[in-house]
């Protein structure tokens, strides 16, 4: 193989109760598992988590539960990301909980399960702050749509937040006070929903605990990242490890003179005799290509920095100061060797983006594999 990833579900499923032991009893650990589970497999987690007890999983799109459902999964399915018209009938048919945007939504989910006789359970999200979906409705419109919707039942109200690991803002603060503002409104306008739900990894790792209420909605941290934080945090209180390897295969090894250019546009040159690593992955398979001359891949247990651009498919990398390595030997691109490690959050602030977009962005052509 040229390219894989090795994910392991016992670190997932440690990462698990450590969320769950930390936000302790009494409150619901929904992990999130949208993004095919940010590239872990999201049928394989969800089974795994399903066997550890859980009973309410939360995705993206109408989509990526049906796939759960297909592959047997029946715990309750949460889909956060939006419901288009087109897929209302899906919402009903695979026995799935939407969170709903609007009034309107509301109105219209009410009438499908009208018209098919079948019920669902639904959230509603707020706008607190963030600015994306999530209503801004008068509580008066929201609470007259909940109550006139008999044959959908309201399951929890939701808002999220835009800034949890930021604290030289006051953004948090302030979308909590709104939220719960909103959520008082409603309850004085005859509306109760069993489950207020507001925080993801950020606001656990950062132990924003007036927003983790009845549920928190973990996803980075399952996976073993939290965002860095911003000003002076309190003391972090996750400590999750990362769940998946990346490696690749060496295509060719080569003795390169000093002077030599390497790469796309020569924007390396090597300044002494070189032994240099043909490595089988480039941005095709998501190795971003802002690492060219900048990434280090584990090679042996030993950094070897990338020369040159990132190709599509191939990587440069210098190994003149590792030991041995020959074609077929895999090196590690995203990982942990003998103690030294390359993790994604390290390779998304060398490329300028976020660790979920590293984790996301590892190519379909990289094949995935679980090692327990
Ligand atoms: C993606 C998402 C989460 C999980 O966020 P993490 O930062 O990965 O923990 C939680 N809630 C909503 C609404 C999301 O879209």
């Amino acid at each position: 193989m040229r390219s894989w990833v090795e994910i392991s579900r016992e670190q997932i499923v440690q990462n698990y109760w450590t969320i769950k032991q930390r936000v302790g009893a009494g409150i619901e650990v929904m992990p999130v598992i949208k993004a095919d589970a940010y590239n872990h497999g999201a049928v394989q987690v969800a089974a795994t988590l399903v066997k550890e007890g859980v009973g309410r999983l939360a995705v993206a799109s109408v989509e990526e539960a049906t796939e759960l459902r297909l592959a047997g999964i029946d715990a309750a399915l949460v889909v956060m990301g939006g419901v288009l018209p087109c897929e209302r009938e899906a919402i009903l048919e695979y026995g799935l909980t939407p969170v709903l945007h609007s009034p309107e939504d509301v109105r219209n989910l009410e009438a499908a399960a009208v018209k098919r006789r079948i019920t669902a359970r639904y959230h509603v999200k707020v706008d607190s702050g963030l600015g994306r979906l999530g209503t801004r409705a008068a509580c008066a419109d929201i609470a007259a749509a909940v109550r006139s919707a008999g044959t959908i039942m309201l399951e929890g109200l939701m808002t999220h937040l835009a800034s949890a690991e930021d604290f030289t803002l006051s953004q948090t603060e302030d979308q909590i006070r709104r939220f719960f503002t909103v959520v008082h409104e409603l309850r004085s306008l005859g509306v109760h929903a069993p489950l207020f739900h507001l925080s993801s990894t950020n606001a656990i790792a950062y132990g924003r605990r007036a927003a983790w209420q009845t549920l928190v909605r973990p996803g980075l941290s399952l996976y073993g990242y939290v965002s860095p934080p911003r000003g002076t945090p309190p003391e972090r209180l996750l400590q999750t490890q990362p769940a998946l390897t990346w490696k690749a295969s060496v295509l060719a090894v080569k003795h390169l003179p000093g002077g030599v250019l390497v790469g796309y546009n020569g924007r390396y040159r090597t300044s002494r005799p070189t032994r240099m690593a043909v490595v089988a992955a480039g941005y095709a398979d998501g190795y971003p290509h802002q690492l060219g001359n900048k990434g280090k891949v584990l090679v042996k247990g030993i950094l070897a920095p990338v020369m040159g651009a990132v190709s599509m498919d191939l990587l440069t990398v210098d190994v003149t100061d590792c030991p041995e390595v020959a074609p077929g030997d895999a090196v590690i691109l995203l990982g942990r060797e003998r103690g030294v490690s390359v993790d994604a959050q390290e390779i998304a602030s060398l490329a300028g983006t976020i660790s979920y977009a590293i984790l996301c962005g590892i190519g379909k052509r990289v094949h995935r594999r679980y090692v327990d």
